[in-house]
């Protein structure tokens, strides 16, 4: 009895997963789609493996038939009736559109003919529409795996390469009255590509009239989630900055060069990707309009993006740190590292001289403004 409920059980499974249904053309008064198939079990499973398609297509309608009894389900409803003999063959018009993705999907590298025959028995493959593909697939397997190997890994095209596509550049005349409606044109942006990416695009803060305007590069990953600019652990060593130098965080107008995070995903992971030089170059629209309408007397370029972004100067900082520099469209730039340089920082020691750095340029602003 054992050995006979470990049949019936495996052919049941078995239906679940071969069962393949045709769509027909649907009833006129039914809003849902018609599905018919034709199955052959060993055992008598119908009734009891029907609550399974009942439950996993619950959006259709459909009917199988077996020689061993069959199941209707109209509208949730079930229904059994007797076997019947194999009808005529169903006619799929998406059967072709199965073979293709069966064949797309199949693996050279991953075959394994013995556990393939043990989970899809040649008994099934008459009423697989896929069966017909297995053998040519198998046979050149080995041919493809060594094709594969031999060809260089090739590397997936960026999202935000691919999304570019999508990208709107707004006409440059379009200029905000307040910071009310510079906030909801930077939250629509589709300059560039980025937006694609991103969850939101992450606004400026402080107060609407500020001395002192501080840059950043873009949202990190936990800023454009949260939506706030500086949360993350770079915003944590710009808080520690902040304190040590004397300046409030809230009396300063906080903001970055680019409004959306930029990434790259590395499995779960959003890894940080710096962004482009024509990325900066189209959310400099904001950057400029954010200027005007907060007038600092002094504007702090936190890392090489910022200071590309307001000097259009793109060198590498560290000739740079502390020099105040000429702005493309406002007030001078004051020019310093990005705090997320102290958390890359190779060793204590530089990590401890980036801080200074850091803190050295706030008290600075403090002073000049
Ligand atoms: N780095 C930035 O430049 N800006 C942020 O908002 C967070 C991290």
């Amino acid at each position: 009895l054992r050995v006979l409920a470990k049949l019936v059980k495996r052919d049941a499974h078995k239906m679940k997963a071969f069962v393949r249904f045709c769509e027909q053309d649907a009833v006129p008064a039914s809003a849902r789609r018609q599905f018919t198939a034709w199955f052959e079990p060993d055992h008598f499973i119908v009734e009891a493996t029907a609550p399974f398609f009942a439950r996993r297509f619950g959006d259709m309608d459909w009917h199988i038939a077996t020689p061993n009894g069959c199941a209707t389900c109209v509208g949730g409803t079930l229904d059994f009736a007797p076997g019947v003999a194999k009808p005529a063959a169903l006619a799929d018009p998406t059967e072709e559109l199965w073979r293709t993705y069966y064949t797309n999907i199949f693996n050279p590298a991953r075959l394994k003919v013995k556990a393939m025959q043990a989970e899809m028995p040649k008994k099934y493959w008459k009423n697989l529409p896929e069966a017909v593909l297995i053998p040519a697939l198998v046979a050149s397997a080995e041919e493809r795996v060594i094709a594969m190997r031999e060809q260089a890994a090739s590397q997936p095209v960026p999202r935000s390469l691919r999304m570019v596509p999508y990208q709107r550049v707004l006409p440059e005349s379009i200029t905000a009255p307040d910071r009310a409606a510079l906030n909801q044109q930077i939250s629509t942006c589709t300059r560039c590509a980025l937006h694609c990416t991103a969850t939101q695009a992450v606004l400026g803060e402080g107060p609407d009239r500020a001395a002192i305007m501080v840059v950043g590069e873009q949202p990190g990953d936990q800023e454009d989630l949260a939506g706030r600019a500086f949360i993350g652990p770079a915003g944590r060593e710009l808080d520690a900055a902040f304190d040590r130098s004397g300046l409030a965080r809230s009396g300063v107008y906080l903001t970055n060069a680019v409004k959306h995070f930029k990434h790259q995903m590395r499995g779960k992971r959003r890894l940080h990707q710096r962004p482009a030089r024509t990325e900066i170059e189209l959310c400099r629209w904001w950057l400029k309009q954010e200027v005007a309408l907060v007038a600092p007397r002094l504007v702090i370029a936190l890392g090489t993006t910022a200071g590309l972004a307001l000097t259009g100067n793109g060198a590498a900082i560290t000739a740079r740190q502390g020099q105040t520099e000429a702005s493309l469209f406002g007030p001078p730039v004051l020019i310093t590292g990005h705090p997320a340089a102290i958390l890359r920082a190779p060793d204590p020691a530089r990590a401890e001289v980036l801080r200074g750095e850091l803190t050295a340029a706030l008290v600075t602003a403090r002073l000049q403004t």
